[in-house]
């Protein structure tokens, strides 16, 4: 009978934190989609002040305004957090064509690639090559790359559901293609824009030399789509065409920068933190709005989501924009530096980047005890139709927290039309949905809800 009652009075309690758990994430919802600020601070965020790459005026300046809006919502504590970031600059716009004979020119859309070398001041112009991926390089060989710009064409393959995973298999020739084609003797490198659609927006990103000497370096730059189609097609027909190209990018030294961080202290358990966070910085061609002013303004929003609702976090909730996720991860790998010396423990962190779109759900980066007790959450989400949970990555920003103790997880927007504006000029506030911003912010905010009411495994 003791043992019924027992039995009765835990399943009754259980079920009395299901119906909190439930009132409290439809609160988070409704306040979300009734009274929600993040679109408006998106605005401000992407249209007052635009791309926002590190070292720049504009990366400065939202700075001051992120501080400002967190300093406004009333949290424990606002502050900025002290990184030294590199600073390349685009210069003047690119300029590119393809010379099918001589004087018979077609103008394409090029970029340089973040932190690409520039080409000499006159451009260069050349004969060129095809390869699909890095691969395609050693198919060729020395003899027929030396002197030449390599084309790297391998496109985004259209056949995943998870465009991510055509980024992943593509991403290397942007990335390395520059150092690995020098190695052949090449003088250039002109890389299919990742996108997985037919435009006219090429898109940048960062690349890489390695530890290659500075006199070694080639000049990179992406070509958009229709661009790497025509040159394609024109190779096709003659395969002794030029191509020109000129951009006068630079890296200059490395300036101050921060990360921007605000906290609600814990009632309970104050050393026990939560973060949520996306990145600051942003390319220069567009306003950055989905890559990633979104993923910025949902994680300040969770903060304020819950101090609307009247919720009183029992653990540290803690939002950091991080700076300069882009090029070079500075802001990301300075914040769990300062997290590891000065003993904090952190048992959570989520991060919005991979845009403003309809969320699907989460992937988690965690042991299987805590993947368990996630799962059990999973019904929380359905009536928001956010429960995908799946393991895999989380963000860039917060990998370096990784550690046995922690949960890692990344929210998981629908990614089909991301790549469209990923890095480009196409990367703007219009292309940004108001409801799908905030059912992301309100999603981010019921799962840290979850995280500080149970902790973890
Ligand atoms: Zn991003």
């Amino acid at each position: 009978m003791r043992y019924l009652l027992l039995v009765f009075l835990l399943i009754t309690t259980q079920i009395e934190a299901q119906n909190n758990d439930q009132k409290q994430i439809n609160e988070i919802y409704n306040t979300a989609l009734t009274n929600g600020s993040g679109y408006a601070w998106l605005n401000y965020l992407s249209n007052q002040i635009g791309g926002r790459l590190s070292g720049s005026l504009q990366a400065q300046k939202a700075v001051d305004y992120t501080k400002k809006i967190l300093d406004s919502m009333g949290l424990d504590r606002v502050w900025l957090q002290p990184v030294r970031v590199p600073k390349w600059v685009r210069g003047t716009p690119e300029f590119a064509y393809i010379e099918s004979d001589p004087g018979l020119t077609n103008n394409v859309p090029i970029c340089a690639l973040g932190g690409s070398v520039a080409t000499p001041l006159g451009g260069i112009k050349a004969g060129v090559v095809e390869v699909q991926g890095i691969e395609g390089l050693k198919v060729l060989g020395k003899e027929k790359i030396q002197g030449k710009i390599v084309f790297f064409n391998k496109a985004m393959d259209p056949t995943n559901i998870d465009t991510y995973m055509s980024y992943s298999g593509s991403v290397d020739q942007r990335y390395a293609g520059a150092n690995e084609a020098a190695k052949y003797g090449a003088v250039g490198v002109i890389v299919r824009s990742l996108n997985l659609r037919l435009d006219d927006f090429p898109h940048t990103g960062a690349m890489s030399y390695g530890d290659t000497p500075m006199e070694s370096r080639i000049p990179a730059a992406a070509i958009s789509t229709n661009g790497a189609e025509l040159l394609s097609a024109t190779l096709k027909l003659n395969p002794d065409i030029n191509f020109f190209f000129r951009q006068n990018c630079k890296m200059l030294p490395d300036v101050d920068s921060y990360n921007v961080i605000g906290e609600i202290k814990g009632s309970t358990y104050p050393n026990e933190i939560l973060v949520v966070g996306g990145h600051l910085d942003s390319w220069d061609l567009g306003d950055g709005s989905h890559d990633d002013g979104a993923g910025c303004v949902q994680s300040m929003e969770v903060l304020r989501l819950l101090k609307a609702t009247g919720y009183k976090p029992k653990r540290t909730i803690r939002v950091v924009l991080f700076m300069n996720e882009e090029n070079g991860l500075r802001g990301g790998t300075e914040y769990a530096e300062q997290a590891s010396k000065n003993n904090e423990k952190h048992i959570f962190a989520l991060e919005s980047d991979a845009g403003g779109f309809t969320p699907r759900g989460f992937s988690f980066d965690c042991n299987q005890a805590n993947f368990k007790q996630i799962e059990s959450w999973k019904s929380l989400f359905e009536p928001y139709l956010v429960h995908l949970f799946v393991k895999g990555g989380s963000g860039a920003d917060i990998g370096p927290l990784k550690n046995d103790n922690i949960v890692l997880a990344g929210l998981r927007p629908d990614s089909q039309r991301y790549f469209d504006h990923h890095h480009s000029a196409n990367d703007t506030f219009a292309h940004v949905n108001k409801r799908e911003l905030e059912l992301g912010a309100a999603s981010m905010a019921s799962l840290v809800y979850l995280f500080d009411q149970y902790g973890i495994k």
